[in-house]
């Protein structure tokens, strides 16, 4: 056996990199969800080539102070978490420090930042800072990651087509603008617009620009709550439905989650109202105390653990039964045109 040894810091990012960015959608969503803890209210992304070629995303958040920027580049440094209990009370969508050295390791990454005074900006190559200036004092962050994977050819062959990875980009997007309807999201491919949202809070408008203004009269407000938990959100009457269970979004406590078995509650909620093999679209707020909730499961969070859930699932089933029973309908107001 050879001797052990700590492995190189830029091996070690590569090798975290192996969890937190599996591919460009992963970094989309890591920088996005930056954008949003650092209280941004517009926030475009765009991307060439898949993302492959460029990520790009523009935030007017807080930004980082001057003597930061390098610091926010090192494994486990955060500015969301500062000890241990904190872990139970995560309010931000970030706090395991990870995402900004984890995709700086396999890109070609800059950072411009400003919080309001003089800005900065860093260059890096594979990790490696080859540059430092000033930037803009515009207030806000932009983070462009150029040639994503090009040194972990073994991840780059993992891909899948282009368009493929392009549409789990719009998921990521469509997910994070339907959880912050009070944010305004743009998104270009490519030069081409795919998604621009008002950031005027309503959520039934991010539905329109997401799913078609024609579909908007297909989906009704659901609403429910306990002591504990609160059910709020839309879903899709039964005659609009899809072949796939992913437009069902579950947000809790502002993240978009995947749960099986909140999932099925949404459907369960429809009786036998649905046909075989048809989902709903569903946009599923739930908010509960913080403390009840397990986020750090996975290095991706998308999976977490709820002490309360069989209730919540009674709630959903509950609120999406009385959106949806024809007897209960609560008239609706014209759609926003
Ligand atoms: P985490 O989000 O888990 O804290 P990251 O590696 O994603 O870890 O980011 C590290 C730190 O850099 C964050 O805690 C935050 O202080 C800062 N940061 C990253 N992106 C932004 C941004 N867009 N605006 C302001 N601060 C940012
Ligand atoms: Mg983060």
């Amino acid at each position: 056996m050879a001797k052990i040894h700590e492995l190189p810091v830029l091996l070690a990012d590569q090798i975290a990199a192996g969890e937190v960015v599996e591919r460009p959608a992963s970094v989309v969503k890591e920088l996005v969800e930056n954008a949003v803890d650092a209280n941004s209210t517009e926030i475009n992304v765009n991307v060439e080539s898949a993302g492959l070629k460029v990520i790009q995303v523009i935030d007017n958040g807080d930004g980082i102070a001057g003597d930061e920027v390098q610091t926010a580049f090192l494994r486990h440094a955060t500015s969301k978490i500062a000890e241990q209990r904190d872990l139970f009370r995560v309010k931000t969508l970030g706090f395991r420090g990870e995402a900004l050295p984890s995709i700086n390791s396999v890109s070609d990454l800059t950072i411009e930042t400003s919080t309001g005074d003089v800005g900065t900006q860093l260059q890096f190559k594979g990790g490696k800072l080859v540059s430092q200036g000033i930037a803009a004092p515009r207030k806000g962050t932009t983070v462009t990651v150029n040639q994503l994977f090009y040194n972990t050819p073994a991840r780059l062959k993992y891909l899948k087509s282009p368009g493929t990875e392009l549409s789990q980009i719009t998921d990521v997007i469509n997910r994070l603008a339907i959880s912050y309807p009070q944010i305004s999201f743009s998104f270009t491919s490519d030069g081409r617009e795919l998604l621009r949202t008002a950031g005027r809070g309503q959520v039934d408008a991010v539905l329109g620009a997401i799913y078609g203004q024609k579909n908007l009269n297909k989906l009704v407000p659901i609403t429910k709550e306990n002591l504990e938990i609160q059910v709020t959100g839309y879903t899709s009457l039964p005659e609009l439905t899809r072949a796939s269970r992913k437009y069902m979004s579950l947000i809790l406590n502002g993240r978009y989650i995947r749960n099986y078995q909140l999932s099925r509650a949404i459907v369960d909620g429809y009786g036998s109202k649905l046909m075989v093999g048809r989902y709903p679209i569903s946009v599923i707020n739930i908010t509960v105390d913080p403390a009840l909730v397990d986020v750090n499961v996975h290095p991706t969070k998308q999976e977490v653990r709820i002490s309360n859930e069989q209730e919540i699932m009674t709630l959903i089933s509950q609120a999406v039964d009385a959106a949806v029973s024809p007897q209960v309908r609560i008239p609706q107001a014209d759609p926003v045109p």
